[in-house]
């Protein structure tokens, strides 16, 4: 009797123990999901429909934020010092400042077996053209949807490489979800064939579209190629407006995470009607069109296609 008793006091107490030891090793609110961290929405949007119910995700750079520069707050460092998985883009988006790299190394996760998954592994990079910057890789991959589905694949890998336990809900929600971004793929290789190919030059304030304009049959033009210092020049602007005549381009587009003005002294100096908003480098808030990955590109299609057939 007194053995027993002693037994059970025993497995109570070594019950406390581990539990208390498990609240130490994963963050609070866990509910026991995987902790991720990403570094800006379209990421997010990707992990989180791999994911499922299975992540708890806190997202970095906030909608309508331009994720080229961010400065990571307080909250930012805890969560990614606590998250089980960091995703990121990549090709040089959050290397404003370093911002990602001293992120990593203030919140331990520099080593080299940190839970940090690239989203654009894989993908065929492009770099850019501007003097001075020829070598640097070009980070607007996900405007291309085949790439986007590169980024699934990868978001996909790394939730199975963290939690290997629950691999076959990953790849389910994987495949679900590559199976929709395949139909929008084709959905806008058939729409934009339609477009007369001398309609399809493409003018937005960042040169976002190399990756997107290779896809679907465009020529991206733009004010300044990349978001970072030097940004709608008076060089710039000359530039593009030339651009604009001598192409006779009918109509422009404007990034929902860039100031417009730039653009709007475009769109005044060559009389060129601005046509609409279009998603780059931010979704929309929730609850608006463009607030997933699947509708900002749908969005950005519909928008190209009724902007430049007229
Ligand atoms: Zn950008």
């Amino acid at each position: 009797m007194k053995k027993s008793m002693l037994f059970i006091l025993l497995s109570i107490f070594a019950v406390f123990l581990l539990s208390a030891c498990n609240e130490k090793s994963t963050s609070s609110n866990s509910d026991g999901k995987v902790q991720v961290v990403t570094t800006y929405s379209i990421v997010y949007d990707i992990v989180k429909n791999v994911g499922g119910d299975l992540v708890e995700i806190h997202s970095l750079a906030p909608i309508g934020s331009n994720p080229h520069e961010y400065d990571p707050l307080p909250l930012d460092v805890q969560k990614t010092t606590d998250a089980d998985a960091v995703f990121y883009n990549g090709l040089n988006l959050e290397a404003g400042n370093a911002w990602f790299d001293n992120l990593m190394e203030t919140a331990g996760k520099n080593g080299k077996d940190a839970p940090i998954f690239q989203m654009s592994k894989g993908v065929k990079e492009k770099y850019l053209t501007t003097k001075g910057k020829e070598g640097e890789e070009d980070p607007h991959a996900w405007l291309n949807i085949e790439n986007g589905i590169i980024y699934a694949e990868n978001a996909r890998d790394g939730l199975i490489k963290v939690d290997p336990d629950h691999a076959d809900t990953y790849k389910k929600n994987a495949d679900e979800y590559i199976t929709k971004l395949k139909e929008l793929h084709e959905y806008a290789v058939e729409k934009f064939n339609k477009l007369p190919e001398e309609q399809r030059i493409l003018v937005t304030s960042e040169g976002a579209f190399k990756y997107f304009s290779e896809a679907y049959g465009f020529k991206g033009e733009y004010i300044w190629e990349i978001n970072q210092e030097n940004q709608g020049t008076p060089d710039q602007i000359t530039r593009i407006v030339d651009i604009i005549r001598e192409e006779k381009i009918k109509g422009l587009f404007v990034e929902t995470s860039i100031d417009a003005r730039s653009m709007e002294a475009v769109s005044a100096e060559t009389d060129t009607p601005i046509m609409g908003k279009v998603f780059t480098d931010s979704l929309a808030p929730p609850g608006e069109d463009g607030d997933s990955y699947i509708s900002m590109m749908e969005w950005n299609i519909n928008t190209i296609l009724e902007g430049l057939s007229q």
